[in-house]
C-alpha cells in the first residue's frame, strides 16, 4: 500500500507525523519512507538514516548549433515553458525553465538542436532503524522538482507499506508526489489559514481520485473549524494531536512522537489500520 502524507499549508507537522507513523509500524511490517519534499527534505533529521546509495538526477536541456540554425523561431514557439528566446543572430536557452521535454530538438527543422544532460539534484537512500529510507535533494537554485520526485518514487517497493512525505502546497510537485497513492493523509491545524489551505489540498487529492482523511495537529480550543469542515465534506478525521509544550520540545530536538512519547505508537498503528480499511472500501466501490 502507498500512503502519502500531505498538507496544504507548510509547518503543520507533516514530517513529525510521517516519521512517527514509519517508526510505529516498522516492527510489524516492511516500511519505506520516501521524502519527496525535495526542496527542503527534513525527514532525515528525525530518522538519521545511514545513506548507502546516492544517484544523480539530470534532465536533457537543449544546446543550439548556431551554424545550422536559421532563426526560424519554431523552437521558441513550441516551448510551453518560455525556456527559449530567438534573437536576430542568437538563440538563448534558459536552462532553469527547461522541463527537458525534448519537443524543441524533435521539431527543429534544421536539426540544429542537440541535448546535453544537466544535473539538477540527487536521490539518496539507506536504512534508518530498519526503515528503508529515500529522499531527494534538489540543487540550490534549480526549479524543476518533479524529475527528482519521480526518481525518489522509482524506489517504491510493493511489499509492505510505502509512506510518501509530500511537499507543502498544491502545485506540480505535490501532484507528482501524491499520484499513484492508495490513500492520502492530510495534516492540518485548527486555524483559518490552515483550513483555507486544507480545502485546496482536499480539492487536489480528490481531483486525482485518491481517498483521503485528516489528522488534526495542534488540536485545542478551535477544533470545531476543522470538525465542521470534515462533517460537511464527509471526510474522516483520523486522529487529533493536542497542542502540547512537550511535543514541541521533542520536535525542536529532532525527536518524533513515536520515540518521545511511546504511547503514541499504538495510536499511529490504529490510524494506519483505519487507512487500510478506507482504502479497501474505495477500491471495492471502484470495482463495482
Ligand atoms: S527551431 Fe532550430 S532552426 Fe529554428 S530557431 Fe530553433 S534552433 Fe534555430
Ligand atoms: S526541452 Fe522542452 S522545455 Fe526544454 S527548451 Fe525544449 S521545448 Fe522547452
Amino acid at each position: 500500500m502507498i500512503v502519502s502524507i500531505a498538507s496544504g499549508k507548510g509547518g503543520t507537522g507533516k514530517t513529525l507525523i510521517a516519521t512517527s507513523i514509519a517508526l510505529s509500524l516498522k516492527d510489524n511490517i516492511k516500511v519505506q519512507l520516501l521524502d519527496c519534499d525535495v526542496e527542503e527534505p527534513n525527514d532525515h533529521i528525525f530518522l538519521k538514516p545511514a545513506i548507502t546509495n546516492t544517484e544523480l538526477v539530470s534532465i536533457p536541456v537543449p544546446k543550439i548549433d548556431l551554424h545550422k540554425c536559421t532563426f526560424c523561431r519554431k523552437c521558441a514557439q513550441i516551448c510551453a515553458y518560455n525556456a527559449i528566446a530567438v534573437l536576430p543572430g542568437d538563440v538563448l536557452v534558459f536552462k532553469q525553465l527547461c522541463h527537458g521535454c525534448g519537443a524543441c530538438s524533435y521539431l527543429c527543422p534544421e536539426r540544429a538542436i542537440f541535448e546535453e544532460m544537466m544535473d539538477i539534484g540527487v536521490v539518496e537512500s539507506g536504512n534508518a532503524q530498519g526503515i528503508h529510507f529515500t529522499h531527494g535533494r534538489l540543487n540550490v537554485g534549480e526549479a524543476m522538482a518533479t524529475p527528482v520526485i519521480r526518481k525518489v518514487k522509482d524506489q517504491i517497493k510493493r511489499d509492505g507499506i510505502a509512506l510518501i512525505d509530500v511537499p507543502p502546497g498544491t502545485s506540480c510537485p505535490v501532484v507528482e508526489s501524491v499520484k499513484g497513492s492508495d490513500f492520502c493523509i492530510l495534516v492540518t491545524e485548527p486555524t483559518l489559514f490552515g483550513l483555507n489551505d486544507l480545502e485546496l489540498a482536499v480539492d487536489t487529492v480528490q481531483t486525482l481520485n485518491i481517498p483521503c482523511g485528516l489528522i488534526l495537529n495542534r488540536a485545542g480550543t478551535r477544533d470545531v473549524i476543522v470538525e465542521e469542515y470534515c462533517r460537511k465534506n464527509n471526510l474522516p478525521l483520523l486522529m487529533k494531536i493536542p497542542l502540547d509544550l512537550e511535543t514541541a520540545r521533542l520536535y525542536s530536538r529532532g525527536i518524533t512522537l513515536a520515540e518521545g512519547k511511546l504511547e503514541w505508537r499504538d495510536k499511529f498503528v490504529e490510524v494506519v489500520r483505519k487507512v487500510e480499511e478506507l482504502a479497501g472500501e474505495r477500491s471495492c466501490s471502484n470495482k463495482r
